[in-house]
């Protein structure tokens, strides 16, 4: 097999030629590409942290925000040993096309700490957070820039930022509008939790529509079982099609009849890993790539599938649940072998759209019903699949340049009308 280096290539690198192939298709103007190409705030902190043992440990965290437009800063935190400045800029880029493919009034921002929360205390993480949300105070806040989970961050770690924000900044008054994906009980929304995965459901429930492709018995593998992923694959489970394989850092579980996917989430919750589960084989992350299916769901992390393994690739649709899981090569290749991607900007924004609504609610003083927050989750990813579906069709380009072209063209339109100052 020939050694391909594409995915060596840095998450930022990529990002940056994504949006060079917007701004060409879109004519931008030189002018406006120099405002919306690049970061407009990098700030990176010193994270000491008091370790169980009693010695001090050092981390290096990051936020930055990238464009703040047509809004406040939104994007999450990212806890994981392979968090560099590169991969939280380029994640920062996605978010905002990201908020503006749904027409969320946000910007694009992301925060990361290089770190392995697995190796940790939860008192440890607990101090970690705290310094780390001290270090960026200055950047974030309800009007300014607001956090939200990503990898191995979760609703508790989001308390702790906005308790830590709101004692430092407001004297201990509560700010709950400073994160979303906060838990219910300090201001968080119904419906947040499953948002990215349901967003992803509701992406492939279109997609399904215009390729005539009946859910009902579709064979799906899913590529990380966690938040994202595994709800995807609960939805489908719940409207039967069958979720023959799905993995996790630790292995990859396989039954051509379909896995039980609610007991598997059980098993998994139970044990920390889908390995294991009764009543299916193991596979390893190269087979279940590869495997024979009709919707193939990579839910991990960037790069998964690149010039080293598209090519073994067999799925009809891929809905990007991660951000970046496919290298521009591998979307080349599969492109050529006619794959109908659903691109990440849009199939994974459930998340933020339900941080939008969090955030709307914590500024009114409102809390919706989980209903209200299914159908408007619901109108907004259904608009924006097809918004971009027409410029995939109109324009005769992929999805994922659609999907660029429609984000960074209203960024583009946003910073025109806006003018520059000083
Ligand atoms: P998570 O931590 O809940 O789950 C990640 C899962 O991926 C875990 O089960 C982990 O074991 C698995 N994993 C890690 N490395 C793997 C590997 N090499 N092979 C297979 N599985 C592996 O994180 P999440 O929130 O579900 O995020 C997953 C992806 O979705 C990320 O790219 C994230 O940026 C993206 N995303 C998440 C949200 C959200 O709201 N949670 C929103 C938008 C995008």
């Amino acid at each position: 097999m020939s050694e391909s280096s594409d995915h060596k290539k840095s998450p930022y690198q990529v990002a940056l030629e994504n949006f060079d192939a917007a701004a060409d298709a879109l004519e931008l103007p030189q002018d406006v590409r120099a405002l919306i190409r690049y970061p407009e705030r990098i700030l990176t902190v010193n994270v000491p942290v008091r370790m169980d043992t009693g010695e001090v440990r050092r981390f290096e965290g990051y936020r930055v925000q990238h464009n703040t437009v047509r809004g406040p800063g939104k994007g999450g935190i990212r806890y994981h040993p392979a968090v560099t400045l590169d991969e939280v800029k380029a994640l920062a880029m996605w978010m905002t096309w990201k908020c503006a493919v749904v027409n969320v009034p946000f910007g694009g921002a992301k925060g990361g700490v290089a770190c392995n929360p697995k190796e940790m205390s939860v008192g440890e993480i607990e101090r970690l957070t705290r310094r780390y949300a001290a270090g960026i105070l200055p950047l974030i806040g309800p009007q300014q820039d607001i956090p939200a989970p990503d990898v191995y961050t979760n609703p508790q770690i989001m308390a702790w930022i906005m308790d830590t924000y709101s004692m430092m900044k407001r004297e201990g008054y509560p700010v709950p509008g400073v994160v979303t994906g906060k838990p219910l009980s300090a201001g968080g929304s119904r419906g947040r939790d499953e948002a990215t995965g349901r967003g992803v459901f509701y992406t492939l429930e279109c997609a399904a529509e215009h390729l005539r492709l009946r859910l009902k018995n579709a064979r799906v593998v899913v590529q990380g079982f966690g938040n994202a992923g595994s709800v995807a694959a609960l939805l489908l489970d719940s409207h039967q099609s069958l979720v023959i394989a799905v993995n996790d850092s630790r292995g990859g579980v396989y039954n051509k009849a379909g896995l039980d996917i609610p007991k598997l989430m059980l098993h998994k919750e139970r044990t920390g890993s889908v390995l294991g589960f009764p009543g299916a084989e193991p596979i390893s992350s190269e087979d279940l790539l590869a495997l024979e299916c009709d919707i193939l769901i990579p839910a991990a992390l960037e790069n998964a599938i690149n010039g080293d393994n598209a090519h073994t690739v067999k799925a009809r649709v891929i809905a990007e649940a991660a951000n970046g899981p496919l290298t521009r090569e591998a979307d080349a290749i599969l492109e050529a072998k006619g794959v109908f991607i659903i691109p990440d900007i849009l199939c994974n924004a459930g998340g933020v759209t339900v941080s939008y609504f969090e955030w709307v609610q914590n500024e009114q003083h409102l809390n919706w019903e989980l209903h209200e927050v299914h159908e408007r989750l619901e109108r907004v990813m259904k608009t924006a699949f097809h918004e971009v579906l027409s410029l995939h069709l109109e324009r005769k380009v992929s999805m994922r340049l659609a999907a660029n072209m429609l984000g960074v063209g209203r960024v583009a339109e946003a910073t025109a009308v806006r003018g520059l100052y000083p």
